[in-house]
């Protein structure tokens, strides 16, 4: 997967981009990230990228002719137009099935606004999905843009270390996972539930779903809407909704 983001802030996005398990996939040459400076397509003087509302208003918007400058020159370098993802308050709401289906892409644009937005010539030339990361403002596109990386390359092969962890996760079936633990067997007088450390396996799975199950409905029932269940665990979360 090759990533290329479209900003006014570059370094914000290779920094944030380059440690822990995104910064090793980098290194091992699964994924590339270019941040790419819209400024550098301005030919204005002063190297002026944006301007007032037409109409009045407070704040400034990106001007259309250096975004979409940038992005044709990238264009012209791949040899294909990839999709080109604005990042928007104003967008559909990014979540795990969309990090999924994106997965898919080979190349991904990323363009990220400022100000008061982009000019709107530039999106209704260039954009083929407006996306957000929830119903509030930031300053900039540059975070959702890290966020929307950060997940779909969790579901590219050979980032994780291991492939399966990212399978069993919250929103997998529509399921928030089920509680973890780890060493030592007792914290503070709490010691970790029995089962986990029976070395039965389908036990230890079955409690799993159940405990997925039960967090779900007490979080984020909304999901379970869409949730997919056995007829055992629906009968398990008929008997959690009685109780
Ligand atoms: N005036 C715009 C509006 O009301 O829709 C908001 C502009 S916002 C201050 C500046 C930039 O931050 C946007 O162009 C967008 O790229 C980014 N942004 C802000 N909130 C966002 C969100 N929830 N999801 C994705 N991008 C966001």
């Amino acid at each position: 997967m090759n990533y290329h983001v479209l900003t006014l802030f570059p370094d914000m996005v290779t920094d944030g981009l380059h440690t822990s398990i995104i910064g090793r996939a980098v290194e091992k040459g699964i994924l590339t990230v270019e941040a790419i400076n819209i400024r550098d397509y301005t030919k204005e003087k002063h190297g002026h990228v944006d301007d007032a509302p037409y109409g009045g208003g407070a704040g400034m918007v990106m001007q259309a002719a250096p975004v979409c400058d940038a992005y044709e020159a990238l264009c012209a370098r791949l040899g294909k137009r990839p999709r080109v993802l604005y990042m928007t308050p104003q967008g559909q709401v990014f979540n795990q099935s969309i990090a999924r289906e994106l997965a898919g892409e080979e190349e991904l644009v990323f363009l990220c606004g400022h100000y008061e937005g982009i000019d709107e010539r530039a999106l209704e030339m260039i954009v083929t999905d407006y996306l957000s990361v929830g119903d509030y403002v930031l300053t900039g596109g540059e975070l959702p843009a890290m966020v929307m990386i950060d997940c779909i390359s969790r579901l590219i092969p050979g980032v994780l270390n291991n492939d399966v962890s990212a399978e069993i996760e919250s929103f997998h079936d529509n399921l928030l996972e089920y509680p973890q633990y780890t060493r030592p067997e007792i914290y503070e007088g709490q010691r970790v539930p029995e089962v986990l450390l029976s070395g039965h396996h389908k036990n230890i799975e079955i409690w799993r779903r159940q405990q997925s199950i039960r967090r779900t409905l007490e979080r984020r029932p909304d999901l379970l809407e869409n949730a997919r269940l056995t007829e055992k665990e629906r009968a398990y979360l008929k008997m959690l909704c009685e109780q």
